[in-house]
């Protein structure tokens, strides 16, 4: 069994953006600049938001975090994306997710310059990922996916069962592992028999919220484990959705939590919005 481990594929990522950004500003006198909106006092959400911001000013990024009230409207929100939109320092503009229920999250994440959504969640985006054509992708799947070609697995003709079918995590992975010609079957909350599928599949992939759903006698042996799930458990710890202690032994491949798939998400996000930079850098220098 070998772990897959995405803190260091992380480090290696953000390493590269660091020294991406560095020409940027040496070459174009740029700095990429990413804008994130967080509402309400969610502990999780503002973790993430705080991990996010931390991990921009390692790589040299100009960042701001809009932490707004859990009574904001949905137009103060636009306005604010409206304003972002129409920044020339900012990049890539995110909305951590959930949005309290007086907000249409499809609404405001429509509301995103396409060209800033650099997590991928516009419609826009989506539509050009499913039709494999270039464009921002989801951070979490995208990370996997630089997993699998940092580890040279190659996707074609596997038999891949994602477990999870979130906008955000199952149903682009899904669409990103087509796009590689693998064999994809998608589950979720109403599947009927979880355990039929994914013991006979070459590689399960899960991000669920349920610790502990993926069992031994769920995974065939020499499978690959992917586990995007992140729980926190009444005693503190992180763990997965995968059983680990029983389910690695059987694996060729698994990635750890933390220290899996988590690291790749943030590597991913500044990924994209050096990217996006680099794009916005270009339509300056063609006009
Ligand atoms: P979600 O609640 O939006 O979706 C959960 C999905 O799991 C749904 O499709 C649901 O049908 C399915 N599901 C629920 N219970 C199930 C069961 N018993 N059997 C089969 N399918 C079941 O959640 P989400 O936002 O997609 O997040 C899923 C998990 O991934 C969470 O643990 C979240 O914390 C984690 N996550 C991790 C990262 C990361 O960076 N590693 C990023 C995003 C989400």
């Amino acid at each position: 069994m070998q772990l897959i481990d995405g803190k260091s594929l992380s480090k290696k990522v953000q390493d590269y953006v660091q020294s991406e950004v560095e020409v940027l500003k040496k070459e174009q006198g740029m700095v990429p600049g990413l804008a994130v909106i967080v509402v309400g006092d969610d502990p999780a959400s503002h973790a993430y938001v705080n991990m996010k911001e931390k991990a921009c000013k390692n790589v040299g990024f100009y960042s701001i975090a809009h932490k707004m009230p859990v009574t904001i409207t949905q137009d103060e929100i636009i306005e604010i994306i409206t304003m972002m939109n129409n920044n020339p320092h900012i990049h890539g503009i995110l909305v951590q997710l959930p949005l309290p229920p007086q907000i249409d999250t499809n609404k405001i994440l429509e509301v995103i310059d396409p060209k800033k959504d650099v997590d991928g969640f516009h419609a826009y985006n989506v539509g050009r990922m499913v039709s494999n054509l270039e464009s921002f992708v989801a951070c979490t799947p995208l990370g996997v996916m630089k997993m699998f070609e940092e580890y040279n697995i190659d996707l074609e003709g596997q038999d891949v069962v994602v477990v999870g079918a979130s906008n955000i995590v199952g149903k682009p992975m899904a669409s990103l592992l087509l796009n590689k010609n693998a064999t994809v079957t998608v589950t979720h909350i109403f599947t009927k028999d979880l355990k039929a599928h994914t013991s006979k599949a070459d590689i399960v992939i899960v991000g669920v919220g349920v610790p502990n759903l993926i069992k031994e006698d769920m995974v065939k042996d020499g499978a690959i484990v992917i586990d995007i799930g992140i729980n926190r458990l009444e005693d503190g710890r992180l763990v997965g959705d995968v059983d680990f202690d029983a389910v690695s032994p059987k694996c060729s491949y698994i990635t750890p939590v933390p220290g899996g798939v988590g690291p790749m998400t943030i590597a991913m996000l500044l990924q994209n919005t050096l990217t996006s930079a680099q794009q916005f850098s270009k339509i300056k220098e063609d006009n």
